[in-house]
């Protein structure tokens, strides 16, 4: 394919990797759709860098992120501890096989097992992202030998074939049936049916996000998770919370379920904003019970714990902790949804979530149009759903740029109205 692009307009013919001309970002739109599966989609643009809260395309505009990768991005682009993490352990070690350790590696697992005040006979087990962290969970719960599962409506815990099982929706699901069996869907926030489902006493886990990001960032009350800690808890029941999204300072704790007293989970998956943008996962076993129910042999990862994803998560929470990160959070994510909702805006129905992790709910179904306006405008953010826009931005941005974004929605909401008017 080399050389190519430069003369697509000669040499255009079906099959080669040649790409038409006139394309945005050069050839490069036509070269992905023609390289790579189409399961995302067409890319809204091809991004060439990234500094701080703002990333560039490769014709050089440039977007303030308020995405952050879907909450990945945590200190934000190219960050020098980041960069200086990643280089340091390169240089020394980059891969090893899990027949050998680490230093960052067993670092790391103490640093989350400590930020998560996990009680004596904790442990960590490391993957390389979300969907990997719930299957491991997933094996976790089948190991205490009780055949029922259950997970929540408007759940998302993944793509691989476990934790598509634990997602709710359909149109992910029915494609690919059967899928491991045994899983359950209960109406989130329905405690009857809650205490009804674990009653019998042969439900191993019960699978949540303790907000549901994918389905919108629709926190579970408080009374429903407590109700969850408390009757899985009575039980014998596993409680599994999916902190993937939420985890790691999204909303202003470390983890999300600590906002909540005694909300303590027997077993929590991580990945999304541990790594920075290294893909990395995590599962937290709570306790000795739980840490003996995957014995040796029994599960494994060839990347899993690698020295280069442990170091870039201990620059990670290092940062977050050294600038007073989640302090921060808590701050500019409470004044954004004030400024958010002061706006007044007929459109904007409410503001869901916690810390820099919001929905902003609209009255009309164009939060696809508010984002492309937006995208055109030069802010990146996105819309889980017809009626939600997702802010999820680095948590080390600034009141000043979210101000300039809270300053151009009114505007992008009236474009995207209108448009449906017409
Ligand atoms: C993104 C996400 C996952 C899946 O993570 P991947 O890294 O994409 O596999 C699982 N659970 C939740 C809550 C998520 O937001």
């Amino acid at each position: 394919m080399g050389g190519g692009a430069l003369v697509a307009a000669a040499a255009p013919s079906v099959g080669t990797h040649s790409a038409g001309a006139g394309e945005p970002s050069g050839d490069l739109g036509a070269r992905y759709r023609e390289a790579l599966l189409p399961v995302f989609g067409t890319p809204q643009r091809i991004l060439a860098r990234g500094a701080g809260v703002r990333v560039w395309d490769t014709d050089g505009r440039e977007y303030l992120d308020l995405l952050a990768g879907i909450a990945v991005n945590t200190l934000g682009h190219a960050h020098p501890a980041i960069l200086a993490a990643l280089t340091k352990q390169a240089e020394t070690l980059g891969h090893v096989s899990n027949f050998f350790a680490t230093a960052p590696q067993i670092e790391l697992a103490e640093k989350l097992l400590t930020l998560a005040a996990a009680p004596a006979g904790s442990a960590v087990f490391f993957a390389n992202s979300g969907s990997e962290a719930n299957e491991a969970a997933f094996k976790i719960a089948r190991r205490t030998g009780r055949p029922r599962i259950l997970a929540l409506t408007n759940s998302f815990h993944g793509r691989t074939m476990g934790a598509l099982a634990l997602t709710s929706k359909e149109a992910y699901r029915a494609p690919f049936e059967p899928l491991p069996g045994g899983v359950e869907f209960l109406p989130a926030g329905d405690e009857e049916a809650l205490a009804a489902a674990l009653a019998p006493g042969d439900v191993a886990a019960v699978f949540a996000e303790p907000i549901q990001g994918e389905a919108g960032v629709r926190p579970l009350s408080t009374t429903y998770l407590r109700a969850l800690r408390r009757l899985t808890r009575e039980h014998g029941t596993l409680l599994v919370l999916d902190e993937v999204q939420t985890g790691m300072g999204r909303t202003g704790n470390w983890f999300a379920h600590q906002g909540i007293e005694d909300l303590q989970p027997d077993v929590m998956t991580l990945a999304k904003g541990l790594g920075g943008g290294f893909p990395v996962g995590a599962v937290i076993t709570f306790g000795q019970r739980v840490h003996d129910l995957l014995q040796p042999g029994q599960h494994g990862t060839t990347f899993g714990g690698n020295p280069l994803a442990a170091a870039t998560g201990l620059a990670v929470i290092g940062t977050l902790l050294e600038e007073g990160i989640l302090e921060h959070v808590r701050t500019v994510g409470a004044q954004l949804s004030r400024d958010l909702l002061a706006l007044g805006n007929p459109l904007i129905t409410e503001v869901r979530g916690a810390g820099l992790l919001l929905g902003i709910g609209l009255a009309r179904p164009i939060a696809k149009q508010v984002a492309a306006a937006a995208l055109e405008a030069g802010f990146i953010l996105n819309a889980p759903d017809e009626s939600t826009l997702r802010l999820a931005p680095p948590l080390i941005i600034t009141q000043a740029d979210l101000d300039t974004f809270t300053a151009a929605l009114p505007e992008l909401l009236a474009a995207a109205a209108t448009e449906g008017e017409n």
